[in-house]
């Protein structure tokens, strides 16, 4: 366990290394070029950040799901694109910790604090989206092995250097839809491997690829949680998953609002700045006040996490409200900056492009409100 003045000291180190590195042109070269933040995640490794909700016998600091939460927050503000390195990272690592086995944790998770593996998650193919059941990719048993055939796609960040896929495929083709399924971590270098970087409207420096697997041998000891216990891991994944993707989406719309409100107390029309419209200031007022209400919402889950209450209405919620906010604030963000905001040498046109993603990645909008109403007792198909 770390107490809050570690966790509050952490928070504000990370800031001050995200804006050292990720400057406004760090981010927009390698959002053109679409290459991966490597010195940034380097610069949270140093820091410790990587090392933030792990246990300390596995090189971790103890921290919490809220300590988690607080960074992703920060970290996400220059772009929800570069925060999803560190995402990545923790989504699979965390569920590592709460499914693999005690030699697993020892071997995987020291690694990952240290730098010297990033991981990845792999359960969407061209057929399985909203519908994870649909999962067609195969693991069979061979011995000592498992071998791995099908198409996984959209994998954010799968082919950074050293990236660990924490891939989902079915092992019992017989099962009942969501059974059958089963975890397996495999080297992104292993060979049958096939990786391609996609062309994505937002979100390009991460980026998201395509995964081919054609007879990939993969040793036992790499399948987590047990054969045909992958739908426990999807579910243990998602809940940290959609609570740190909601913080990325508070932290990336309080930068976008942030960047608005600058640019209306500068920008001059009619002899005065354009802020001092009511117009635009109520649509800025706005902004921050549903910002704000995000992060309550989204605290308050990883609160409640923490506790080991059940959680998953607040998480749902506050995935779906934090993502549909910076998609919002984008919008508004882009109508407060005129044509600058539309340019593509200024930094709003980025934050719209990738808060579009916000709504569909980690569980579209649609399957939040379904999930939502089935907790409310309504029966929705
Ligand atoms: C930037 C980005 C990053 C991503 N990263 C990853 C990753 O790292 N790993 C990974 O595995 N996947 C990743 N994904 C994939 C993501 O999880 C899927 O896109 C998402 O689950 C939706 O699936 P789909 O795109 O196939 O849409 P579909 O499931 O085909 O849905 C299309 C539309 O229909 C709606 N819809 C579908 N079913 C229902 C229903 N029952 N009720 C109401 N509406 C419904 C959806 O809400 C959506 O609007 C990423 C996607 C994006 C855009």
């Amino acid at each position: 366990m770390i107490d809050r003045e570690t966790s509050i000291l952490l928070r504000d180190a990370a800031r001050k290394l995200t804006e050292r590195v990720a400057t406004p042109d760090y981010v927009r070269r390698l959002d053109r070029e679409r290459t991966y933040p490597y010195e940034l995640y380097e610069a949270w490794v140093e820091a410790g950040i990587l090392a933030l909700p792990f246990p300390e016998a596995f090189g971790g600091l103890g921290g919490s799901v809220l300590d988690l939460v607080l960074i992703a927050e920060e970290i996400a503000r220059p772009s929800s694109d570069l925060a999803m390195a560190f995402g990545g990272s923790m989504f699979c690592g965390l569920n590592v910790l709460r499914k693999g086995s005690e030699a697993q944790k020892q071997y995987w998770l020291p690694k990952l604090i240290s730098g010297e593996i990033r991981m990845s998650i792999s359960i969407s193919e061209p057929d399985a989206g909203s519908d994870v059941g649909a999962i067609r990719a195969s693991a069979v048993r061979d011995g000592d092995a498992y071998v791995l055939n099908g198409q996984k796609v959209w994998a954010t960040a799968a082919g950074s250097k050293n990236n660990v896929l924490n891939i989902y495929a079915r092992t019992d083709p017989a099962a009942h839809y969501r059974q059958g399924l089963s975890l397996f971590l495999v080297d992104n270098d292993t060979p049958g491997v096939d990786l391609r970087k996609l062309d994505m409207l937002g979100r390009r420096s991460v980026g998201t690829y395509e995964i081919f697997l054609n007879d990939v041998r993969v040793p036992a000891d790499r399948l987590i949680g047990g054969e045909n216990k992958g739908w426990d891991c999807v579910l243990s994944g998602l809940e940290v998953e959609r609570v740190v993707a909601a913080a990325c989406d508070c932290g990336s719309a309080r930068g976008v609002v942030e960047l608005a409100l600058g640019y209306a107390r500068e920008r001059e029309q009619f002899g005065r700045p354009i802020g001092t419209f009511q117009a635009m200031a109520h649509m800025l007022a706005d902004a921050m006040t549903e910002v704000e209400a995000a992060w309550a919402l989204t605290r308050s889950a990883a609160e409640l996490l923490d506790e080991g209450k059940d959680s998953l209405r607040e998480i749902t919620m506050a995935k779906l409200f934090a993502a549909e906010t910076y998609v919002k604030v984008a919008n508004i963000g882009m109508q407060v900056c005129g044509a600058f905001g539309y340019s593509m040498e200024f930094d709003m046109q980025r934050h719209f492009r990738d808060a579009r993603a916000a709504t569909i990645a980690a569980g579209s909008s649609q399957m939040q409100r379904n999930l939502i109403a089935g907790l409310m007792g309504l029966r929705v198909k």
